[in-house]
């Protein structure tokens, strides 16, 4: 750990020039975990350098080239590229190299920031259209980079799928970088709709150089449609993050006064392995990418009751009662599901279900104490003719559509047509309609769901690039219909950056408003979404085995508070595995999905245990202590486990689970962040041991040892530290 003299030091001294003169300029910017030497050439700018303080460097022979050509009125025109030295700027937390194209006017902006001074800097390139004419630019990689390593040396990588649909067997992958290493991880917002493509990725990779528990780390703040590649050739490993070139051509239109930005990337160094690399990004997300209002909320994560245990079936009725049950098991908020609109795109409540409407709903919530949140597909069109609904058939919503629709075509129960935010008027109605549904309603949280980012799009007269005439495929799944073209990534480009305009001014007018990363179950799940919305839906599949999956490989990465886990109803003969069900979705965001009037009376009374610890005490770790992965990746058959230790109020809590295998009673788990000398008060909390104390040193090397002879049982050991 790094001392706060060196990190104050670190934090003034910052940036150092090394020269002005020779046609060259280098800067160097420093956080406590990562320094980057960068350089700017006379045509183009370059990474040289990457240190983790107290390890060897890494050298970069090659970065991002600028492109190189642009298309002006249907020509090819080569881009000659001067570095302007007065618009270029270096200071003590931002590096700018501008670089200039005359024919056409073009202004590129390399920049690299410092959001804080720890962890990852910060990197994006921003492209003006400064000509009088619209120019057509290809891909601009956000990050491209040759390491030079030794050709023996022994490298790992490792990268976290997204938990879409249901977690996979693997989810967090440790992969040796050999000589032949060759790698591609995507992400967009529609990941995992077709089986036979590879699972998608959180956008984040991390590099290890085996032996040494440091490397360095990447990661796309963006929801689009982005990869990170990985290749290692010789004496070096080379890559490129940003957005996605396949389909390819990729190609983007530059209107005059126009602009593109690739997605902003992170490239941090880090010491302490995996989980510490992750204990420095966590903090950092939070910090850099989160919402300050939300983390202001002792509160935060709530605890949440969702009316999806009962499906579409909500109503006034329904919703009143599990309000008054919600309040009575000590829940944050009550969260209505799919099923209390009129139809879809018509987000209005259905009078049949709520003659009252919804407002009542939610006072009624209110005044039980709970917030009230709500789930809405908003990007959704659909076939309702009522006013203000989004009409498929609607001359002017058709517009908005990816593709003409079949005159059969209908919406599924909560799932209709997305349209392309993209498009200014739609974007227009999206933010009055979502600004409309949180202000009637009287909303706390809004939830959205759905493909909310246009898969491709068939229309040429869209801000996007047309697709390509002889080479798309229009595709129908789920109710909604997908075009493949090589527009594709143009098109979530756009989308995505008319999603977070629409919820920075929903956050900047209803401040305190939560949003929910829901876009089909953990398809959403990357740092641009983190940097828009307070929680994350991680997963489609709610058993106790899926949460635990989908949270082992998301907490690598992401604040354990953002990382919503639904707990839904599952065989629990024994309140051991009631426990170990609720306990499943506890060590994040939980949010109930079950009728919990029908629980027997001792499950309502565990559960109301559980609920007020949970708010008392394992929600003030979950928002703020390191998090260390002590066991493999839960299979449900064997034991896992998870550890949380706050060093600055010394406590922690070890989550530990056994799964359905009868033979192993007993399992030992290693725990981490002890400091050897001291002693610390173990505290079983259902009692399967006697509480006791330990040292550190007895801990660090012993771990901490758990029976549990019941399958599917669960136990939560609360670690105090006394010398303080
Ligand atoms: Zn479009």
């Amino acid at each position: 750990m790094i001392s706060l003299a060196r990190m104050l030091i670190r934090s003034l001294v910052v940036v150092l020039l090394t020269s002005w003169a020779c046609g060259q300029v280098s800067a160097r910017l420093e956080t406590a975990d990562t320094e980057l030497v960068l350089e700017a050439g006379v045509s183009s700018p370059k990474l040289i350098s990457l240190e983790v303080p107290g390890q060897p460097q890494w050298t970069n022979r090659s970065s991002e080239g600028l492109i190189p050509f642009a298309e002006v009125s249907g020509r090819q025109v080569p881009l000659t590229w001067r570095l302007d030295r007065n618009a270029s700027e270096i200071g003590s937390k931002r590096v700018a190299f501008v670089y200039d194209s005359a024919n056409p006017h073009l202004r590129l902006t390399w920049e690299w920031r410092v959001p804080e001074n720890y962890g990852p800097v910060e990197h994006q390139i921003h492209i003006e259209n400064l000509d009088p004419q619209e120019v057509w630019i290809p891909m601009q990689d956000s990050l491209a980079f040759r390491w030079q390593v030794a050709p023996a040396e022994p490298l790992e990588h490792v990268y976290v799928e997204k938990g879409a649909d249901t977690p996979s067997p693997v989810g967090t992958h440790e992969a040796s970088i050999d000589d032949r290493y060759r790698w591609t991880g995507t992400s967009s917002t529609y990941g995992d709709i077709h089986s036979e493509q590879p699972r998608e990725i959180v956008p984040w990779s991390l590099i290890e150089r085996v032996g040494t528990s440091s490397g360095w780390y990447l990661g796309i703040e963006f929801s689009g449609c982005t990869r990170i590649a990985l290749r290692r050739t010789g004496d070096g490993l080379e890559g490129e993050a940003g957005l996605n070139p396949d389909p390819a051509p990729f190609r983007s239109k530059l209107v005059a006064g126009g602009w593109f930005q690739s997605p902003t990337v992170f490239l941090g160094g880090f010491g302490g392995g995996v989980d510490g690399a992750g204990n420095v990004l966590r903090r950092w997300v939070r910090a850099v990418l989160g919402n300050p209002l939300t983390w202001k909320d002792p509160n935060y994560p709530l605890v949440v009751n969702n009316s999806w245990g009962g499906g579409m079936g909500v109503n006034e009725e329904v919703a009143r009662r599990m309000i008054r049950d919600s309040a009575e098991l000590g829940v944050d908020m009550f969260h209505i599901d799919a099923g209390w609109f009129r139809a879809v795109g018509d987000w209005h409540p259905d009078p049949q279900k709520f003659p009252r409407g919804l407002a009542v709903i939610a006072d009624d919530a209110h005044q039980h104490g709970l917030r009230f949140g709500m789930w809405v597909d908003w990007t959704q069109a659909g076939l309702s003719t009522e006013p203000g609904a989004l009409n498929a058939r609607d001359p002017r919503v058709r517009d908005w559509l990816v593709t003409d629709l079949p005159a059969d075509w209908k919406p599924e129960p909560f799932k209709g047509q997305t349209i392309d935010l993209g498009v200014a008027a739609a974007k227009e109605w999206a933010e009055r309609e979502t600004e409309r549904i949180v202000t009637d309603y009287h909303l706390d949280m809004l939830e959205h769901d759905g493909y909310l980012v246009a898969h491709g799009c068939d229309r040429s007269d869209h801000p996007h690039a047309a697709p390509d005439p002889l080479n798309k495929c229009v595709y129908k799944t789920w109710g909604s219909y997908f075009v493949d073209s090589s527009n594709s990534t143009d098109v979530s480009y756009h989308a995505v950056r008319a999603y977070y305009d629409i919820y920075s001014k929903l956050r900047r007018d209803h401040p305190g408003l939560l949003f929910e990363i829901c876009n089909d179950g953990g398809r959403m799940v990357d740092f641009g979404s983190a940097a828009h919305g307070d929680y994350f839906s991680i997963t489609d599949t709610y058993d106790p085995l899926s949460n635990r999956r989908a949270f082992y490989d998301t907490s690598h990465v992401l604040p354990a508070a953002m990382l919503e886990s639904y707990v839904e109803k599952w065989p629990t003969p024994h309140i051991e595995n009631f426990r170990y069900m609720l306990r499943s979705g506890m060590m994040g965001w939980l949010t109930i999905m079950q009728d919990t009037n029908s629980w027997s009376a001792e499950q309502h009374a565990e559960a109301k245990r559980e609920i007020d610890l949970y708010k008392k005490e394992l929600r003030p770790l979950i928002r703020d202590a390191n998090l260390y992965h002590i066991s493999a990746r839960p299979d449900g058959v064997g034991w896992d486990a998870i550890e949380y230790w706050d060093q600055n109020r010394g406590k922690g809590v070890v989550y530990v689970f056994h799964g359905t295998s009868p033979e192993e009673k007993t399992h030992s788990f290693p725990v981490r962040g002890f400091e050897a000398p001291h002693h610390y008060r173990l505290i079983f909390q259902d009692h399967s041991a006697r509480d006791r104390i330990a040292t550190g040193e007895e801990l660090m090397a012993s771990g901490v040892k758990v029976d549990l002879p019941m399958p599917n049982s669960s136990e939560l050991i609360f670690i105090e530290e006394l010398d303080r």
